[in-house]
């Protein structure tokens, strides 16, 4: 049974919601993680983790069960234009020094979830949907529910939190307006075994004109596959049939020629992404509040994705602490407690939009000038630290409260340190 009254409930139970819940309950808050899926399995998604992510989770004490389920460490990228191999990136060469790795998103949710499940404040809600918002004098106070049997529930909360991803139902029902910027291109994923001369800690990155694909490791030792598609082409993809797909495919990268016609059997093995940037006008009402995707969805270049979720729960796990202590009993949690996280949260995400759109828009271009001015580029900041600079800039870092470290704290290089220190 769920409860009719909580602290906090939170719509979606993706990496954002699912870590809100655990953090929050760790403090002893009432919190409940409605998730519309009745299991954590979902593929492709989120299993990209930056090693701030890595950080953070190994001081919150996920550390010890993510390396018992095992995951892969990824040292880096090897970008290759027009069939050259120009520019190299090392990730232990950004301030963490660290690898990035790859972790199946549904082990991670379990891990974080198992944790959770600990806390007697906190409860699971399971193949819970959020149908719609229940609002009194302008204040949002909680929020009505569907489970999978059709039943409904309606729970009051003095903080529903939105956290149910990048078509957010509760920003909808919220009237808050979100405006949604089309990247040119489209994503088509794939996944099969890594080519055996490939090594395994290197993402490896084909670009030719307009097309590229990005080969990720992926845990335990495949790869997963982006091809970027025109917007709004895969129909016509589809049409011209999976094997002249894999022709494109081929072309960029001959290795993966045999693997996908032995793993790439129909279109069911693809799975699509929709790219777009969304920039969310209010973050915040009283009694509501937007974190991960749901307020700043932003594109797969370099796996942000997560990375930002985890720090905007980082971020505001004290803030709700607070706010609900301060408050009185039953009061829905005011907006303007939210604003300084929203002004910081908000600065971050631009920077990685800015830096995505820029990358976005390099390779895109088609004709030879600008073929030519992206290998310049790219051969260029090969040779430059500066590539690490603005890496860490866009990776960004939340210092963790005290009061939710569950592990000795590392110690970070303030701003480029990290950089700068490695220079060769
Ligand atoms: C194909 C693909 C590949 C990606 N690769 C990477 C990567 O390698 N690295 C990286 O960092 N990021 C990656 N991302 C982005 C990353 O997955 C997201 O940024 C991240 O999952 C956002 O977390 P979130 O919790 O905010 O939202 P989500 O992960 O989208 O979670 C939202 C949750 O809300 C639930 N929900 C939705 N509506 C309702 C409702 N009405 N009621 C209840 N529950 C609801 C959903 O079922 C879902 O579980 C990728 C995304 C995609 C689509």
């Amino acid at each position: 049974m769920i409860p009719e009254e909580t602290d906090v409930l939170i719509i979606g139970g993706g990496p954002a919601g699912s870590l809100l819940g655990c953090m929050l309950a760790r403090r002893g808050i009432r919190v409940i993680v409605a998730e519309k899926q009745a299991t954590v399995e979902r593929s492709f998604r989120g299993e990209t983790l930056v090693s701030g992510s890595l950080t953070a989770l190994n001081e919150l004490g996920f550390g010890p069960a993510m390396r018992a389920h095992g995951y892969l460490e990824t040292k880096g990228m090897k970008m290759y234009l027009e069939k050259r191999h120009v520019m190299d990136v090392e990730y232990l060469r950004t301030a963490r020094k660290k690898p990035y790795i790859d972790m199946p998103q549904p082990a991670l949710l379990s891990i974080i979830n198992d944790a959770a499940s600990q806390e007697p404040s906190y409860h699971h809600a399971a193949g819970a949907q959020m149908t719609n918002l229940i609002e009194e004098s302008g204040k949002v106070v909680g929020a009505e529910l569907r489970f999978g049997d059709g039943s409904r529930s309606t729970v009051r909360a003095r903080l529903v939190v939105g956290a149910d991803g990048r078509f957010s139902k509760v920003r909808k029902a919220a009237g808050v307006k979100a405006h949604v910027e089309p990247m040119d291109r489209d994503v088509l994923w794939f996944k099969v075994p890594r080519p055996p001369e490939w090594d395994r800690h290197y993402t490896q990155f084909f670009v030719d004109r307009d097309r590229h694909l990005v080969c990720m490791p992926t845990y335990p030792d495949d790869i997963r596959v982006a091809q970027n598609l025109p917007k709004r082409g895969f129909g016509k993809i589809r049409n011209a049939g999976l094997d002249s797909f894999k022709e494109q495919v081929r072309k960029l990268a001959p290795q993966l020629g045999p693997l996908m016609d032995n793993h790439l059997n129909s279109w069911d093995d693809t799975s699509f992404l929709e790219i777009f940037t969304a920039y969310v006008d209010n973050w915040a009402r009283d009694g509501l509040v937007l974190i991960g995707d749901a307020s700043h969805t932003c594109t797969p270049i370099l796996g942000q994705g997560v990375n930002l979720a985890i720090q905007d729960c980082v971020r505001i796990t004290p803030i709700i602490a607070e706010a609900l202590r301060n408050g009185a009993d039953e009061e829905p949690v005011p907006g303007r407690v939210f604003s300084d996280f929203v002004t910081e949260r908000r600065a971050h995400k631009d920077q990685v939009t800015r830096f995505q759109t820029a990358q976005e828009s390099g390779l895109a271009v088609t004709s030879k000038a600008g073929i030519l001015a992206r290998q310049i580029k790219y051969r260029i900041l090969h040779r430059l630290p500066v590539k690490y600079r603005m890496l860490n800039k866009m990776l960004g870092t939340v210092p963790i409260d005290p009061v939710d470290l569950r592990a000795e704290p590392e110690n970070v290089p303030a701003g480029d340190a990290g950089a700068e220190s490695s220079r060769r």
